[in-house]
């Protein structure tokens, strides 16, 4: 089985980036692309997701084809059953209630929560985004509620102050997971 690497935070706290470093340094871990039905944003990369409209998303919840699957503020965002390569764990970046979902049927899942340094840092990275349609106030909301259920899910802090020591923190947990479950 493999272990599943939970990451998740606010929009802005730079879990993308993070998630990228990531995968580029290790290669047993195997990163999930998610599908979304919402636009991809001005400077966004072109598989940052599965682009996707809703009536395509749909059809793949019917077929079963997602682990995972969330409204996210007014669009639907969700993981496909993962399919990394023989050894691979597989690292996902998803919203807290995903995380949740995921921990529901995998009871190992390694949860990590990556906060933005703070909160004038997290609105600064949300509107530098140019985040269309739902408003930065918005976000913020979401971004408190999330900190909170994550706490309640037990899920690992990591603060985003620095990206390569952000990086390094997760990259011992992600080792202290592999270990313990090598016994
Ligand atoms: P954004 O639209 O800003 O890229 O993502 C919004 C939120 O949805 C972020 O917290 C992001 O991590 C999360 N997200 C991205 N993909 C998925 C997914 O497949 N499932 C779930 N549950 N959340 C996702």
């Amino acid at each position: 089985m493999p272990l599943v690497i939970v990451i998740s935070g606010p929009g802005g706290a730079g879990k993308s980036t993070v998630a990228n470093r990531l995968a580029d340094a290790d290669e047993r871990l195997w990163l999930s692309r998610s599908w979304t039905t919402r636009a991809r944003r001005p400077n966004e990369a072109e598989d940052a997701y599965h682009f996707v409209d809703r009536a395509t998303f749909e059809a793949n919840i019917e077929a079963g084809g997602f682990l995972e699957w969330v409204e996210f503020l007014d669009y639907l965002q969700g993981t496909p059953v993962p399919d990394p390569p023989p050894g691979a764990d597989v690292l996902l970046e998803i919203d807290v209630e995903g995380a949740r979902l995921v921990r529901e049927q995998d009871p190992d899942a390694v949860l990590i929560f990556l906060d933005a340094a703070s909160e004038e840092v997290l609105e600064q990275r949300i509107r530098d985004r140019g985040d269309a349609g739902p408003a930065v106030a918005e976000r913020l909301d979401k971004a408190a509620e999330e900190a909170s259920a994550a706490r309640r899910l037990g899920a690992a802090f990591v603060v985003n102050r620095d990206l390569d020591a952000a990086v390094g923190e997760i990259q011992e947990i992600i080792e202290a997971a592999r270990a313990a479950r090598e016994g």
